[in-house]
């Protein structure tokens, strides 16, 4: 679950972290008072989950109150990567003089939390991983010790090499790992970690995951998900408890178990088509889940095919074609379906589905093979 830059900034700030105020606007006259407050002058950001926004166009510096309402007035509602901005975070405009990264997230290879920093801030990690790799440092951090002070130390030291600002940026970097371990965040970080004109190091942006497992014992990480910056697809998949990613192609994929589902997409692949989801309606038997997840796959305009693809184990072939059949009679699917059902009461599935007018496979092969072609 991702967090807004002032939500991120809030859990910087209980860990001790110099970071840049803020104040939360919904509307250009609180843009405006807000930069009253901080004498003037102001810089004005889109909260929207998404990096970039400063290339897009998000991050906007006022020289005066009013200035700061009609950026505000700009911002607001504007589309970044697909997301509707409805919030913006004012602050007070630091004078920069460096930009640097700091980063932590789960290396699921070490199977430990690792920092990555780089003194190039300010720009996309991935590009400066692509264009100049050299320039990110990584450190992996034990978590039975947590992060030693050498190590942060080591780490602020790529950054910085005047001692009172390689000192300050130590801070900083044990300082995020703190907030990354005590949140349950699966990444945290800070791009970018400024150094003022003044010698201070201070957080001005901030970018916090938590980690989905987590949320069941959070309830106060819980409370901070924002409805409202979900898409429609992943808020219903949510609630009818089904695993679902967005992708970009036009094979919509309904199927069960997350490692099938893996090796449905893999075979997509190798068939030349490209799946429009990753879908996992899990091991249960509820013919809800079936029509949840199809409406999910249908509202998406991208899909041409929808390949159902059933192992029947604890899951009953019978319940997802009851389900199915439940789906096409009640939400009308305007694209071909292919299915492949086999395993518990395969029997019972294709006489629901003949019943209806609709014919299972076998073979996943053939299966995925026809609802590539019938992508086009
Ligand atoms: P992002 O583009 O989504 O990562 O948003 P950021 O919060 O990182 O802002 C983008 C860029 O705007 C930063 O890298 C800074 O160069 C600039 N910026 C943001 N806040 C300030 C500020 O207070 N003062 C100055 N001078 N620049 C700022
Ligand atoms: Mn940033």
């Amino acid at each position: 679950m991702n967090l807004h830059e002032y939500q991120a900034k809030e859990l910087f700030r209980a860990a001790g972290m110099a970071v840049n105020p803020g104040e939360v606007a919904r509307d250009p006259g609180a843009a405006r008072s807000a930069a009253e407050r901080y004498g003037g002058s102001a810089v004005v950001k889109a909260q929207v989950h998404s990096g970039g926004r400063g290339k897009a166009g998000g991050v906007k510096l006022a020289n005066s109150p009013e200035e700061a309402a009609d950026h505000a007035r700009t911002i607001l509602g504007m589309t970044i990567r697909g997301l509707t901005v409805r919030e913006v975070l004012v602050s007070p405009i630091e004078s920069i003089a460096s930009e640097a990264y700091v980063g932590v997230l789960v290396d699921r290879e070490g199977q430990c939390p690792v920092f990555m920093v780089s003194a190039e801030g300010g720009v996309d990690i991935e590009e400066v991983a692509a264009t100049d790799p050299k320039a990110i440092h990584r450190l992996r951090v034990d978590p039975r010790y947590g992060l030693l002070p050498h190590q942060a130390y080591w780490l602020a030291t790529r950054l910085y090499e005047d001692p009172a600002l390689a000192r300050q940026g130590a801070r900083a970097i044990a300082q995020l790992y703190d907030a990354f371990v005590a949140n349950g965040a699966s990444m945290a970080e800070i791009n970018p970690l400024v150094s003022t004109s003044g010698g201070r190091v201070k957080a001005i942006d901030a970018k916090v995951s938590i980690d989905d497992n987590e949320l069941f014992r959070r309830p106060d990480m819980a409370a901070l998900r924002d409805p409202a910056s979900e898409s429609e697809a992943d808020r219903r998949a949510r609630e009818a408890g089904l695993s679902f990613v967005k992708l970009d192609g036009d094979v919509g994929c309904c199927v069960n178990g997350a490692g099938l589902a893996m090796a449905t997409m893999d075979l997509v692949k190798y068939y030349g088509g490209e799946p429009a989801n990753f879908l996992d309606i899990g091991g249960s038997s509820n013919p809800d889940k079936v029509v949840a997840a199809l409406e999910i796959i249908t509202s998406d305009p991208g899909v041409a095919v929808i390949l159902f693809n059933i192992f029947g184990g604890i899951t009953r072939c019978d319940d997802v074609a009851k389900g199915i059949v439940e789906a096409v009679g009640r939400i009308g699917i305007g694209v071909p379906l292919v299915i492949r059902l086999t395993g518990t009461n395969e029997e019972l599935a294709r006489g629901i589905l003949a019943e209806a007018g609709l014919a299972a496979v076998s073979s996943m092969d053939e299966v995925v093979e026809k609802a590539v072609r019938l992508a086009g």
